[in-house]
């Protein structure tokens, strides 16, 4: 039996100017009130990032994610209902989230799409299937309407996700968030057009495969995000994750490109400033 390492203290990458984190769980991550807005903000602007879109998971999640856009001129919020949580999509939640989608502060409908993996593990606890689609189709024609970014969660619903979007409307810019598919759903979203955002698990040594979907993306079809707190990068992969700690990612996702980091980092600045529209 092997004991378990001691997990050290994450510390961010040495400062890449122009960074981006393009999807982020502020409040999950602690950060509600402005204070603790503006202090991971601001650690992680001393890392170098300059923008960060949050996201909320449910609707009062998706409120604090609106405020906190409202705080810090650097943050923007992505709003929706999980698609774990699909069913609490009611009428009041979606009249709010029309609402929500009007803010200039909120620039992607989501995160939304299709979780079959927490079907698998917690069925009782899950929006089934047929749930997670209807959701998933209202917010895509939110986005539709509203002309912002669909931001999409996809755990083990490749299939579905593809065939639901191939026949839904389609909203102007699509992100597939913490891209983790096989390489050949990989080529068949960029021929669609959608862009590939990579969080901190396309540094896990055994996923080479998600180091050659960050290859082959085209620029201006490539993100990177941290999803914090969960997804933490190498080498703290385990530890609480946060904005600050995204220099990583980029490191890995340049390295996979064959280019510096600072034209990683310009190259998904660009990306995101055109998505989102800031
Ligand atoms: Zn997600
Ligand atoms: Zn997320």
């Amino acid at each position: 039996m092997s004991k378990k390492k001691p997990r050290p203290t994450p510390v961010p990458a040495a400062r890449i100017a122009g960074l981006v984190d393009a999807h982020t769980h502020l409040a999950s991550a602690k950060a509600r009130t402005k204070d603790e807005v503006d202090a991971m903000v601001n650690s992680a602007v001393e890392a170098g990032v300059e923008r960060i879109c949050t996201v909320g998971d449910g609707l009062d999640e998706a409120e604090l994610a609106l405020e906190a856009a409202h705080m810090n001129d650097r943050v923007f919020a992505a709003c929706a209902i999980h698609p774990t949580r699909a069913g609490e999509l009611d009428e009041t939640a979606r009249k709010r989230l029309t609402e929500m989608a009007a803010d200039e502060r909120c620039v992607a409908v989501g995160e939304t799409g299709i979780d079959t993996y927490w079907i698998k593990h917690d069925p009782d606890g899950t929006a089934s299937l047929d749930v997670q689609e209807e959701a998933f189709r209202w917010h895509i024609q939110l986005a539709v309407d509203s002309g912002k970014a669909l931001m999409i969660h996809n755990r083990e619903g490749d299939a579905d996700m593809m065939r639901i979007l191939a026949d839904a409307p389609r909203p102007e810019h699509v992100m597939l968030h913490c891209f983790s598919s096989p390489i050949d759903f990989a080529r068949e979203a960029i021929d669609r057009g959608y862009v590939l955002s990579f969080a901190g698990n396309v540094t896990f040594k055994r996923n080479d495969q998600l180091r050659e979907a960050a290859r082959i993306a085209p620029a201006g079809q490539l993100l990177i995000e941290t999803d914090a707190p969960y997804m933490t990068p190498e080498p703290f992969r385990g530890a609480r994750n946060e904005p600050s700690l995204i220099g990583h990612t980029a490191k890995v996702v340049a390295e996979a490109r064959g280019v510096p980091v600072e034209e990683l980092a310009a190259e998904v600045n660009e990306t995101f400033r055109r998505i989102f529209g800031v």
